[in-house]
């Protein structure tokens, strides 16, 4: 009797253990487990010398905040132990520590997109005002824009890692270990993204389209928080305007640094400076030394770049336009570091070259990483982190792509990027754990074939930090005399080196 009953309970026990096993198993799959890309277009624009079809739209993201937080020690942390008080509707805000709740919108968040067609092919990129998407998010945008006709040769979906928006990674939610994703907030904004693309198609007109470049410095606008300190700091303005009347359709404007300028006490829903950049771009600024500088009109859209090894105005004084330094983190120095970019891009525009090129070439190739973080690994599994891997070969599916726009070139990265790997300064320092030969050398704008070249970080997906393996320093002794962050933020030591050579694998075949 006792043998028969110990049989059934083992028997029992085998089942649900193995159910939970399967189960954990199956959460961390990628849900679009077959999608493959593999994609080589190019071809010459048809409708005459330096003209394209272009349209832009944009749509608010912002989530509805129906709540009231009382934030006893104003440290932006949800702490019923505290004395914090929160009632109603919980938003979890991305980046810089868990449980901070959004307490009201202090500027809306937006997807704004824009639709490039040269007669042959039709490219789009959106750009959000999040943290992040993971890969499968982005396949899900590309899948409702392509049922409801948008008729797109390649979708870029790029975030400007704003640290002040909704959770949509899974990392930043009441606990370390709950996942911070509201379902429906990402069914909108999924829904509202493929809405913004079509509408961009069917806003498309005759334009021209003019482009430069300039650097910005770094002088009270972009801090490096870890050595060696090499920051990518070209501004770069791409700009669709009517073929007719010259009015703006759209500005593109790509510059990197992190936008956390409200800093990590804050609670406020805000797309940070990129706000006052695309205000001003718009709608023009007054400054008090040139008066009033007229805006482009059109849409302004903001795209990231490299922005690792770790771009953030946090820790800078940002001198404001009426020469005031301000430190502290907040709604004024996001303004002062905003307002500054936009009348660097304002002055840049008016100096732009026009392109007579319309060529468009595309080539993207969906890639395997290693996921090395373990960390990564079991929030995959337990529902924290909604990033799925192949979990018998522990490697994630992901996008890299390398666009040209005329004579503009847009390398496409999934995460963030160490500025070193594109622009050069990758170091090999004595207690680095992988000290040794350099991988990420040359640097990746070396191998690019256009006169301009764009790094659209957070490309279609969002894998965090891709350090260069002989930065990577995860064990003592510490290399430049302290500890720093950024490799809990990574996929693993060797994600920058393969990522690098797929990269110069993908511009060499594409340019051959
Ligand atoms: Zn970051």
């Amino acid at each position: 009797m006792f043998l028969r009953k110990l049989k059934l309970w083992l028997i029992v026990l085998t089942i649900l253990i193995s159910t939970i096993v399967i189960s954990l198993l199956l959460n961390a799959y990628p849900r679009h487990i077959r999608y493959k890309l593999e994609l080589r277009i190019r071809s010459n624009g048809q409708y005459g010398d330096g003209i394209w079809m272009v349209g832009a739209s944009k749509a608010a993201i912002t989530p509805s905040v129906c709540a009231s937080f009382i934030d006893k020690d104003s440290d932006g942390r949800y702490e019923p132990l505290d004395g914090d008080k929160l009632s109603g509707t919980r938003i979890w805000l991305a980046g810089f520590h868990n449980s901070r709740p959004a307490s009201r919108v202090h500027d809306q968040l937006w997807a704004r997109a824009v639709a490039i067609d040269n007669g042959v092919h039709r490219i789009g990129i959106v750009a959000l005002d999040l943290i992040g998407l993971f890969y499968d998010d982005v396949i899900d945008i590309r899948d409702e824009a392509e049922r409801r006709g948008a008729g797109f040769d390649y979708i870029v979906v790029t975030c400007t890692h704003n640290h002040n928006s909704p959770d949509t990674l899974g990392l930043w939610g009441r606990y370390r270990f709950s996942c911070g994703v509201d379902a429906s907030y990402m069914d909108m904004v999924k829904w509202l993204t493929a809405k913004v693309l079509i509408e961009a198609v069917s806003n498309m007109r005759r334009c021209r389209l003019s482009v430069a470049q300039a650097k910005t410095g770094i002088d009270g606008l972009i801090g490096d928080s870890r050595p060696p300190f090499v920051v990518d700091d070209r501004l770069i303005v791409i700009r669709f305007f009517d073929a007719t009347t010259s009015k703006t359709v759209c500005t593109i404007i790509q510059w990197a640094n992190h936008p956390e300028a409200f800093g990590s006490r804050n609670t406020m829903v805000t797309s940070d400076f990129v706000h006052w950049v695309r205000c001003a771009v718009e709608d023009g600024i007054r400054s008090p030394n040139r008066g009033f500088v007229d805006g482009l009109g059109g849409i302004a859209i903001y795209i990231n770049g490299a922005i690792g090894g770790l771009m953030s105005p946090t820790g800078v004084s940002v001198r404001s336009l009426d020469g005031r330094f301000i430190r502290e983190n907040g709604v004024e120095k996001a303004r002062a570091l905003g307002e500054n970019i936009g009348m660097v891009v304002l002055e840049l525009a008016r100096k732009a070259e026009l392109v007579n090129e319309t060529q468009v070439e595309v080539c993207a190739r969906t890639i395997t990483l290693p996921i090395e973080n373990w960390l990564l690994r079991i929030g995959a599994h337990i529902g924290v982190v909604k990033h799925g891997y192949f979990v018998f070969r522990g490697v994630v599916p992901t996008e890299i792509a390398f666009i040209r726009i005329g004579n503009i070139g847009m390398l496409c990265i999934p995460g963030e990027l160490y500025p070193e790997v594109a622009i050069g300064g990758v170091e090999s320092p004595d207690g680095a754990d992988y000290a040794g030969e350099i991988c990420e050398s040359p640097p990746l704008l070396k191998f690019m074939p256009t006169k301009f070249s764009v790094i659209v970080g957070l490309a279609n997906d969002e894998l965090g930090y891709f350090i260069p393996k002989t930065q990577w320093d995860a064990h003592p002794p510490y290399t430049y005399g302290e500890r720093h962050y950024g490799e809990i933020m990574s996929l693993g030591p060797n994600a920058a080196c393969l990522l690098y050579r797929e990269l110069v694998r993908l511009i060499e075949s594409c340019t051959k």
